[in-house]
């Protein structure tokens, strides 16, 4: 039955997919005082070479550091002297932290006590320890005397966050400068300054032409200098640093007046686009009247229900799922059997060791304020000496990766796939609307209701995100699932929902293909980081993917957050009126009236066939006293 509503597809991929983990998030908050902790460690002209060319050579840090970021990391890297047989990196490790680069000695790389490379050049290794702790996939060894070059992931950070953030502060003050822009108040300033980007124009290069009678563009200058002259006067002027041209064209296309050309050894310009600038802002007759996209905001509340309800009250049905720190079990109540719940069961003690507990309090507080068709409900928590209990929503339908993923040909119908982002498209709005971020979509973490509706759950990774000087703040911790994860996270620059409408844009590509846009087999996950950087706009789409389903998903995953479709003026109006949807009935939807492309065949309000089988754990975990959960 099911098989009717897939599209049908001579691909076969037998490829023994498994569920994705996401990565272990390690909190990550700029510290001013740590910032002034971070000391720079000279080093000779020929090391610093070496360094520079090691991290050049290496084809994801090339793309996260360049000119003084860089700098910044170079000269903050420190020294170490190895003698032979040290380990220097041990396979299987979860906490390493630094990044080293091998400047003399020899070296073997060993996987399962085998060694399987051994180099002695100048490189880079350790790399993805400066995103989060990840699990090292080989030991390396010296096999000789030697000297390292290290860095340290929170310093790496730190210096990237802080790079961000003068650069931000640096493009405001040059708005500032504008005449029109200056009377903008300065958080619309901030939200101008997201649009800018960074363009370097070699020596020569004519920026501005005279005569263009349709300019686009909006030009700062933050490196270097201009030539401005005029075909009737010859050159008129020269422009440094700070200095602006071409703003009239932000507003209306009005004829250049001059030329301006880029002087030795070329000019760096922010630059800012016209179409972007009116997609972001509307269309305004004047900078003047540049207004604040107004999101609705709706506060949180605590809505708690069945209160009455104990932890003796139920009985054990079956197990649903096992996740990252305990089981998730369906159980009933003794006495009235038609009150049926998914119970998940945390162990404190896994939580405390993975320094989860952040999340934990984030996930309870998030999940049990909302109460919307598309997010599975949290009614209550208890706790005990072990476990932390989160009383939810059952959804026995089972979750979307099982139906995606396994049914041929594992690919779904456009119109399957529009009802399954709708619904995740209403749930993200219900979150934006109270500054909540969630993180971490994947079809795993979208569970079947009995109507065969999608819910939103897992929300480990959700955010509330602070306001400061009537701005949403940005949060700057690594969250998500590798394949999902936006630019963005993986260049520290601080994120906030534009994270979720990526993620919409990849989610809608796996519903309709089966696979990721960014996957490859490398289990490090970095080939991936690399081609998240690279861009949409090198991923080939397979032919059956419509023109409108790839329109949508190359707004959605466009490199510049504030580019994004959902970000823009018109918010989430963006997406449900995109073409792609044409003919989509979001009221019918919104009222769960659309009929879902397929409806569980559940048997009881216990039926579990859905679920894999899960044999029975004995094991009891020791109790965590330490108090951390004082408050949940
Ligand atoms: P992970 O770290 O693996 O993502 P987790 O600890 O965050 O796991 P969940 O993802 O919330 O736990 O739940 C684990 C599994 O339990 C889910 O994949 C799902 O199969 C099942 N499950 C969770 N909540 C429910 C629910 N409300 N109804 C039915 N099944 C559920
Ligand atoms: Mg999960």
């Amino acid at each position: 039955m099911i098989k009717n509503l897939f599209r049908r597809s001579n691909s076969s991929k037998e490829n023994t997919e498994q569920r994705r983990p996401a990565v272990t998030p390690q909190h990550f908050d700029y510290d001013e005082d740590i910032i002034k902790t971070i000391t720079k460690h000279p080093k000779t002209k020929e090391d610093e070479m070496f360094i520079r060319s090691a991290i050049e050579n290496n084809d994801f840090l090339c793309s996260l550091l360049q000119n003084q970021k860089l700098q910044d990391v170079i000269d903050c890297m420190y020294p170490e002297s190895v003698t032979p047989n040290e380990i220097i990196i041990k396979q299987g490790d979860l906490d390493g932290s630094h990044l080293y680069v091998s400047v003399t000695g020899t070296y073997e790389v060993i996987q399962n006590d085998e060694v399987i490379n051994s180099f002695s050049d100048v490189r880079v290794f350790g790399e993805l320890a400066l995103l989060y702790n990840a699990k090292r996939l080989a030991t390396i060894k010296s096999k000789s005397f030697g000297k390292m070059w290290l860095l340290d992931r929170v310093v790496f950070k730190h210096l990237l966050v802080r790079s961000e953030m003068e650069q931000h502060e640096e493009i405001v003050g040059f708005l500032q400068q504008v005449p029109k822009l200056n009377s903008v108040p300065k958080e619309v300033l901030e939200q101008v300054a997201s649009l800018l980007k960074l363009e370097f124009f070699p020596t020569g290069t004519t920026i501005v032409e005279e005569g263009d009678t349709n300019p686009d563009t909006f030009y700062i200058i933050k490196a270097g200098s201009v030539t401005v002259s005029k075909k009737s006067e010859g050159l008129i002027d020269r422009l440094y640093r700070g200095a602006f041209f071409g703003e009239l064209a932000l507003l209306k296309a009005k004829e250049r007046k001059a030329t301006v050309t880029a002087d030795a050894p070329g000019t760096e310009c922010f630059i800012l686009n016209r179409k972007q600038f009116l997609e972001h802002f509307g269309n305004i007759p004047d900078c003047i009247s540049i207004n604040f996209q107004i999101q609705p905001y709706k506060p949180m509340e605590e809505l708690i229900e069945h209160t009455d309800l104990s932890l003796d009250d139920f009985k054990i049905v079956n197990t649903l799922g096992i996740g990252g720190f305990g089981r998730v079990e369906l159980v009933q109540h003794s006495s009235k059997k038609e009150l049926v719940f998914a119970l998940k069961c945390m162990q404190k003690h896994i939580v405390a060791a993975q320094k989860q507990q952040e999340h934990v309090f984030n996930e309870k507080d998030i999940q049990i304020s909302c109460k919307n068709n598309f997010i599975v409900r949290l009614y209550r928590t208890y706790k005990d000496q072990k476990y932390l209990y989160f009383l939810l929503e059952p959804c026995l339908g089972g979750d979307l990766w099982n139906h995606l993923h396994k049914h041929k040909p594992r690919q779904f119908e456009d119109q399957v796939a529009q009802f399954y982002a709708g619904c995740v498209i209403e749930a993200f709005a219900y979150l934006h609307e109270r500054r909540i971020v969630y993180r971490d979509l994947k079809p795993e973490n979208l569970l079947l209701d009995a109507k065969g509706y999608v819910k939103l759950t897992d929300f480990g990774f959700a955010k509330k995100l602070q306001m400061f000087k009537k701005c949403i703040k940005k949060t700057y911790t690594f969250a998500g699932t590798p394949e999902y994860v936006p630019p963005e996270i993986i260049l520290n620059q601080g994120h906030d929902k534009a994270v979720d409408y990526w993620a919409l844009g990849v989610f809608i590509y796996e519903l309709l293909t089966g696979n990721t846009p960014f996957r490859t087999d490398d289990v490090s996950y970095m080939k991936t980081y690399k081609l998240i950087l690279k861009g949409i706009d090198d991923v080939k789409f397979p032919l059956d993917v419509s023109v409108q389903a790839e329109g949508l998903v190359k707004k959605l995953c466009k490199s510049t957050p504030s580019e994004r479709l959902g970000c823009l003026n018109g918010g989430v109006m963006d997406i449900k009126t995109h073409e792609w949807f044409d003919g989509f009935s979001w009221e019918k939807l919104a009222e769960c009236k659309l009929p879902a492309p397929y409806r569980p065949n559940l048997k009881t309000n216990t039926d579990v066939h859905y679920f894999e089988k899960f044999p029975k754990d004995n094991m009891v975990p020791p109790d965590d006293n330490s108090g951390w959960d004082e408050n949940f």
